[in-house]
């Protein structure tokens, strides 16, 4: 794969906002010396160029799915574009289609720009409020927003040649935008056409307002058909055309075991487990219009996934790599999408976290890391004792990291909800064997699900989401899962006391929300290999003396507010987390292991002989596992890859990242490391 952008904020658009004859703003680039839209016609033109001359209109109103309709865009700006699609969809689609958008964009608009130049469409003002409340930092990488419940827009921050090279989805109908090209040649090259052309379902469409050379020759050059059509107002012409046959090519050469499986459309799918990992992935589908059972031998979140409160950040490492830039796009989407699903944060609070340096090693760390890192400061920020004093509300002594917009969730209350979501069913009991095949006279269809008690069920394709026990069936023994005992503790504050109120969740060792209902929950004990869930004092013990080392002014306030802090007196909760060997969850297709082995056996000889087969996989059987005690960042967005790459819809990570998630990625580095024991 292409190297990873560097984990780092984007420049802003920079802008002004000249007034027209009607004495009206619109938004202008000072970079570029050009307009964004036309204050007094731009509506009008996006009509023209782009929805009409890609016929969206009449595509719309006869689209089947079950996929959604897939549009691409190169230089998203003000998103007025993605609008009028959103709108000519809602009014020519038939109500069960769905429609997804791609847009790229290298310099992203702050919110408020955003806003400004949204009020020039009032007839937009509710589409307009819902894209800028899920607005972005301006970070390089992909956003998922979603817009109400059929429309799905992913943002790419970045230049559009080098995202769309990395895009894991296919285009039906691109909007080839940008500033003219004679104003913003870089971004006119013949990459974007070809990563285009790549990015392109047969017959995909596009449009552009331009009619320069440039981009005509491009066009051709990556293989799209193009003729001229008239312009809009005085723009004599303009480029429409599409590509019947595009380029076969393989993305993913060096690693062809990571090639998905081709999506088969799926009517029922079966999720076992109703923890974090299952109930998103259960939401995720049924969300998409797929019947949905939900799996679970005891009750949503039962397991790892009940616990009271719990951190909703992630521990990203000090120089970037592709697990950090997962767990970061992760937290980024949960928090959008936690507030979708419950705006009045009933289930999750975004205070912030602050992740302390009590120790000279990791303030090291943190150091390096906001060294390496310049994130925008609203995701990320270097505090000292006394910032971070004023932010957690309580006296610190140590300085840290500050995650303005992570928190806490209460994840068994969240596993209900999300188990309560219309288009799920819930289905008490234990699987122990899943067979393929869901009729003995269609063997290779489907899927067979055997209960402890005799019974049985049939989908058309079935997601593991069991954590610990998620390698006990024959299909995926060979994924190594690593079990992980935690213990939080729980103190019931006294009423009415006059109590030290924490205002941010504070992380150092162990972890403390501020409390709810009179409750302060603190934790967790880290036990691996550790599968008993008797409660423990001396673990209660190590809970506090972690608590009393992070936060000693505090723990000393709670004293002399008379709270009791004495082990033997708190509450608490013991579950089993699940951890993968290299810490990143398993998220997508199951790889048949003994296929792998033998097709790439080649590799323990020699890791540079790579085999050009690609990777067979247990057909329709996914895996959502290994969230460890980061599930709350990690498990809606695996969600969402698992949900896209069934339902044969664009990935909302880019391929490199979502491959990182791939659960074969074990066995491949076994039969590598193989090499260096002989
Ligand atoms: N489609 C937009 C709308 O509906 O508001 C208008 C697009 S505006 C004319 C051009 C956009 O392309 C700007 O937002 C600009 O920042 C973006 N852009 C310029 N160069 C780019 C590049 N290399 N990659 C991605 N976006 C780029």
């Amino acid at each position: 794969h292409a190297p990873l952008p560097p984990l780092a904020a984007l420049d802003v658009a920079r802008l002004d906002w000249p007034r027209d004859d009607a004495d009206s703003e619109a938004p202008h680039s000072s970079a570029f010396d050009d307009v964004y839209f036309s204050r007094h016609d731009g509506r009008a033109e996006t009509e023209h160029v782009f929805i009409n001359a890609n016929r969206l209109p009449e595509r719309f109103a006869a689209w089947q799915g079950p996929r959604p309709f897939v549009i691409g865009e190169t230089g998203f700006g003000t998103g007025l574009n993605m609008l009028c699609a959103w709108a000519a969809f809602e009014r020519h689609a038939p109500a069960s289609a769905r429609l997804h958008l791609v847009s790229t964009e290298r310099f992203p608009m702050s919110r408020s720009d955003l806003e400004r130049a949204l009020t020039a469409w009032p007839e937009f003002h509710d589409k307009a409020a819902c894209l800028s409340a899920q607005w972005p930092a301006p970070l390089a990488g992909v956003h998922r927003l979603h817009l109400g419940a059929r429309v799905t827009l992913d943002l790419h921050f970045g230049d559009s040649a080098e995202r769309l090279s990395q895009l894991d989805g296919q285009v039906d109908a691109w909007f080839l935008d940008g500033f003219a090209p004679s104003k913003n040649p870089d971004m006119w090259q013949p990459a974007l056409f070809t990563a285009m052309a790549r990015a392109s379902r047969p017959g995909a469409t596009f449009a552009t307002f331009t009619c320069a050379g440039v981009v005509k020759r491009g066009l051709k050059a990556a293989g799209f058909a193009w003729r001229k059509m008239p312009g809009h107002g005085r723009k004599r012409e303009m480029l429409a055309g599409e590509i019947d046959a595009p380029p076969h090519h393989d993305p993913r050469p060096n690693t062809p075991w990571f090639t998905p499986p081709s999506a088969k459309p799926a009517r029922h799918v079966a999720v076992i487990g109703a923890g974090l990992a299952g109930t998103t992935v259960a939401q995720a589908l049924a969300r998409r219009g797929v019947d949905v059972t939900l799996i679970e031998r005891e009750a949503p979140g039962a397991g790892g996934s009940g616990n009271r409160q719990g951190a909703l950040y992630v521990k990203l490492a000090a120089e970037t790599n592709a697990q950090s830039r997962m767990y970061l796009a992760g937290l980024l989407y949960s928090r959008r999408w936690l507030a979708m699903l419950d705006p009045e944060r009933t289930l999750w609070n975004d205070c912030g976290v602050l992740q302390l340096a009590t120790s000279e090693r990791e303030a090291k760390r943190q150091a390096l890391f906001l060294a390496n890192h310049a994130l925008p400061n609203d995701v990320v920020a270097g505090v000292d004792a006394e910032a971070a004093s004023a932010r957690a509300g309580v006296a610190i002594d140590s300085p840290g990291l500050d995650y303005a917009g992570a928190g806490w969730v209460r994840p068994d209350l969240l596993c209900a909800r999300l188990a309560a979501t219309p288009g799920i069913t819930l289905h008490r009991g234990e699987v122990t064997e899943l067979t393929p095949g869901a009729r003995p006279t269609a063997p290779d269809e489907g899927w067979t699900i055997s209960f402890k008690d005799g019974e049985t069920l049939v989908a058309d394709q079935v997601v593991i989401a069991t954590a610990a026990l998620a390698n006990r069936f024959a299909q995926t023994a060979a994924l190594p899962l690593q079990p992980i005992r935690g213990q939080v503790s729980a103190v019931r504050l006294p009423k009415g006391a006059e109590l030290p109120r924490l205002s941010r969740v504070i992380c150092a060792g162990g972890y403390v929300p501020p409390a709810i209902d009179d409750i302060l929950s603190f934790g967790a004990t880290f036990a691996p290999h550790d599968t008993d869930t008797a409660l423990r004092e001396a673990d209660h013990a190590a809970n506090l003396a972690e608590l009393e080392a992070s936060l000693p002014h505090f723990t000393a306030a709670l004293r002399e507010a008379g709270v009791d802090l004495t082990p033997e007196h708190f509450d608490g909760r013991v579950a089993i987390r699940a951890a993968s060997p290299d810490k990143t969850p398993y998220a997508g297709p199951v790889p048949d292991a003994a296929q792998w082995r033998e097709a790439y056996s080649t590799l323990a000889k020699d890791a540079r002989r790579i085999p050009d087969t690609p990777g067979s996989h247990h057909p329709g059987l996914w895996i959502s596992a290994a969230h460890g005690s980061r599930g709350l960042a990690s498990a809606p967005l695996c969600a969402e890859v698992i949900a896209s790459r069934l339902c044969d819809e664009p990935l909302p990570l880019e391929r490199p990242l979502a491959d990182h998630l791939h659960p074969g990625r074990r066995l491949i580095s076994e039969l590598i490391k193989g090499q260096t024991k002989d």
